[in-house]
């Protein structure tokens, strides 16, 4: 978690992890300035390092290879992670605009987001071509197209459109790719016939004539068809129109055009370039909006054009994060010169590559050790972070802050807690006039017209569920905490039978300027509401207070009929144990904690912890489950042996199929545990022959904290593989059936697990 010590003043927020974006964060990282709360919101979670894309796509390198995971990143920064798409801006009330969620406020904006490709111009080219751009898609897309080569009868046509360094680089990379696959399948006559177009007469325009002669020679001697001079017209089903009207018949098209611009920073009134790029001075600030800055492809800097390369993008890190710091501290941004020459290195496909700087060039398989040794030394830097710097006080960095903001700070740090620390009436009103909470008839008094208290109907014939749960934030994002913690505390409702009514929630928030405030209270009660929407709960009150780190409970109720309340209690000799979701929570947030849980475990794990268990709690009911209970803070054992012992039933668990979640094996096999796994481990007495399967990478997992983790239920035989088909079919992927109920015999010990 980004440390709380510190009220915050201002937040700077970073769209985009772009190349210039990852120097900001380390350096931020490095060199904290207290006060500031710094966000990224990103698109993706993994950068691609371009550079080493065509050696991905030629197969030298691996997915971890040539991308930057944003997440440790992140959390080396201090900086909360939103992982989603800006779409928009509202400069005037300075706000980020992101989907289905609450804008996101900005003191100080930094715009980092690439380049997109610019297909609107050609027609056909929407629909039927694979962008270059953005990366992180064509990666997957590039997969597809292997697959399809590898299915395919007698050789394929591939089409690389856009003759650039970027375009010959992959198309090489893509030949070579292609026919080494073809080779290994014994298919050595099936090499694909590869197409290169480019609008201009030469290949790389922009690059001296030693290197163009260089890669001419290479494209002749591997046979690739070159196009020059004829721009794509059109594209079609089966290939590509040319200026002049010839066709060319194509199998697949690769795009790697000129870069567009995304379209948002312009519609939002940022002064932009004819193309839609936004116009920085030579500090990297735009011409408009001082508040914003903004570098990379997405940038057009008015005093020095360049073209658009990640070589500058890389290039204005360092004076990016030094101007932001300076904006923050209300300091003047200092001008940055790019250099004109720059070192351009294109490989071939075939661990050989040309090199020119200037009117100077080289060739050969050195050429390309020193291109990988560049690459791998500059993904380094962001992979090998160093240990994370200590906050460094309570105080504000000198010159963040106004004198008014100060004394409010100082204000707010001193407040007695005699008025319960409560957020102000003001405040509070401007949050919940922002939220939608659902309605419902039931719902007397609530928050539509509030009162002390919310009066809420209980049907004639039904049962009244209650629960509470509270916890402090498990991620950086509080919407993204919001809607974990409503999931996590309605997993007690569902596992009883009900279906949710009401929630009163319980948040404390940082201390800090009322707009701070407001802004993370926002977040969080949006992101619960969003859970609580979904499992149609209404939210009817609750209690705010500042305190020292984010947290937040719900006090729910749910309905039932009483004849139909599912029990822990209720396990039948027989029954096949039921788990709805894949376990692995408690060790994943201890490695990322340390920054070492990769980004995409962590995002699976959020996205497991979002889904809400409506849908298969009336699964669970359907299919006529006789017990339930969630995984939650004992473990999959400790919660198995709860109702073990209240059904007086024992269980033989198949310990090969518990679901658990991507990365978990790593890092709990690492010795990433939960602090609250050795408490949990005490109930091992309930396992029969404990030394048997203590080897076994999965069992640690049993006794692995869950945050809204999944129901576990008792499914009668019958049912059990319909139950679990619907439960994949409802989106519940890691559903599985994890064991059998037997009778209980005469040993302590209720759990026996087959390894
Ligand atoms: C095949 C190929 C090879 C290349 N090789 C080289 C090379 O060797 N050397 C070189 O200098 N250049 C190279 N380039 C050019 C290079 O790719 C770009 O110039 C460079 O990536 C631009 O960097 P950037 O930081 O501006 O943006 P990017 O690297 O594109 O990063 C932008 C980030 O912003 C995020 N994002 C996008 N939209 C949003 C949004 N709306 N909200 C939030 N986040 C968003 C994305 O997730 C992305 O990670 C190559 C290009 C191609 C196509």
């Amino acid at each position: 978690m980004t440390d709380q010590t510190v009220p915050v003043v201002k937040d700077l927020v970073l769209i985009g992890g772009g190349h210039s974006h990852v120097e900001v964060l380390k350096r931020f990282g490095m060199r904290p300035v207290p006060g500031v709360r710094l966000t990224l919101i990103t698109r993706d979670a993994y950068t691609p390092y371009s550079g080493m894309l065509p050696g991905l796509v030629a197969g030298h390198y691996t997915f971890d290879d040539v991308h930057i995971d944003l997440a440790p990143l992140s959390r080396f920064a201090g900086a909360r992670l939103f992982h989603e798409p800006a779409v928009g801006l509202d400069l005037a009330r300075r706000e980020v605009r992101c989907q289905g969620r609450p804008p996101v406020p900005y003191d100080l904006l930094s715009i980092n987001v690439g380049s997109t490709p610019s297909l609107d111009a050609v027609p056909g080219a929407s629909d039927l071509v694979i962008p270059v751009k953005p990366i992180s898609e064509f990666v997957q897309r590039w997969s597809e197209v292997r697959a399809r080569v590898k299915a395919a009868s007698g050789p394929i046509r591939l089409g690389v459109v856009g003759a650039g360094a970027g375009g010959v680089e992959l198309a090489l990379a893509a030949q070579q790719a292609l026919t080494t696959m073809l080779i290994e399948q014994g298919r050595d006559e099936e090499a694909p016939i590869l197409h290169v177009l480019g609008a201009d007469r030469s290949i790389l325009p922009t690059h001296n004539r030693g290197m163009r002669r260089r890669l001419e020679r290479v494209i002749r001697d591997r046979g690739v068809h070159l196009h020059l001079g004829q721009a794509v017209t059109a594209v079609h089903p089966h290939g590509v129109t040319r200026a002049d009207g010839e066709t060319v018949v194509l199998d697949e098209i690769l795009w790697v055009t000129q870069a567009g611009a995304p379209r948002w920073p312009g519609e939002a009134g940022l002064d932009v370039d004819d193309a839609g790029f936004i116009r920085v001075d030579e500090t990297l600030r735009s011409v408009s909006h001082p508040d914003v800055f903004a570098a990379g492809d997405v940038a057009a800097v008015v005093q020095h054009p360049r073209e658009k390369a990640g070589v500058f993008a890389v290039r204005q890190g360092p004076p990016l994060a030094a101007n932001l710091r300076r904006a923050l501290l209300g300091r003047s941004p200092l001008p940055f010169r790019p250099q004109r020459r720059f070192l351009t290195l294109v490989s071939t496909g075939d661990r050989y590559a040309v090199g020119a700087r200037g009117r100077w060039s080289v060739e050969g398989g050195l050429v390309w050790r020193w291109k990988d040794w560049i690459d791998r030394r500059f993904m380094a830097k962001y992979a090998d972070l160093p240990a994370m710097s200590q906050p460094g006080g309570p105080s504000v960095a000198a010159g963040l802050a106004t004198p008014e903001e100060l004394k409010t700070i100082s204000t707010a740090a001193m407040r007695c807690g005699g008025c319960g620390s409560k957020v102000g009436a003001t405040p509070l009103d401007r949050v919940l006039s922002q939220l939608s909470p659902i309605r419902r008839d039931d719902v007397l008094v609530g928050l539509a017209a509030p009162d002390d208290a919310a009066v809420v109907r209980v049907p004639p014939g039904k049962v009244l569920v209650r629960t509470v749960d509270a916890f402090r934030a498990i991620v950086d994002d509080p919407f993204v905490f919001g809607q974990i913690t409503a999931n996590h505390c309605l997993g007690d409702i569902f596992a009883m039978g009900a279906e949710a009514q009401t929630a009163l929630a319980i948040a404390t928030v940082p201390f800090g300027l009322d707009r701070k405030i407001e802004d993370t209270l926002t977040q969080l009660l949006a992101g619960a509401i969003d859970g609580l929407n979904t499992a149609g709960a209404a939210l009817v009150g609750g209690h705010t207070a500042e305190g020292a780190e984010l947290s937040l409970g719900l006090s729910l109720t749910g309905l039932a009929d009483p004849d139909a309340l599912l029990r822990k209690s209720g396990l039948q000799a027989g029954d096949r144990l039921v788990l709805t979701k894949g376990l692995g929570t408690g060790t994943l947030f201890a490695a990322a904690m340390q920054m070492r849980a990769k980004g995409r475990w962590i995002d699976a794990a959020i996205q497991a912890m979002r889904q809400s268990s409506l849908d298969a709690a009336r699964a669970l009911r359907r299919h006529q489950a006789t017990a339930c209970t969630d995984v939650t803070g004992f473990g999959l054992l400790g919660h198995l042996v709860e109702m073990t012992r209240a059904s007086g039933v024992d269980v033989e668990l198949d310990l090969p199929a518990v679901p658990v979640l991507a990365g978990a094996l790593d890092t709990s096999g690492a010795g990433f545990l939960s602090s609250l796994h050795p408490h949990n481990v005490r109930l091992r007495r309930a396992v029969s022959d404990v030394e048997r399967v203590a080897a076994d990478p999965r069992y640690p997992l049993l006794y692995d904290p869950q945050t809204a983790g999944g129901l576990l239920a008792g499914v009668p035989a019958e049912r059990a593989n319909v139950c679990l088909d619907d439960l994949r079919a409802l989106g519940y992927h890691d559903a599985s059936i994890i064991g059998t109920v037997v009778g209980r015999d005469d040993r302590d010990a209720q759990i026996r697990i087959t390894a």
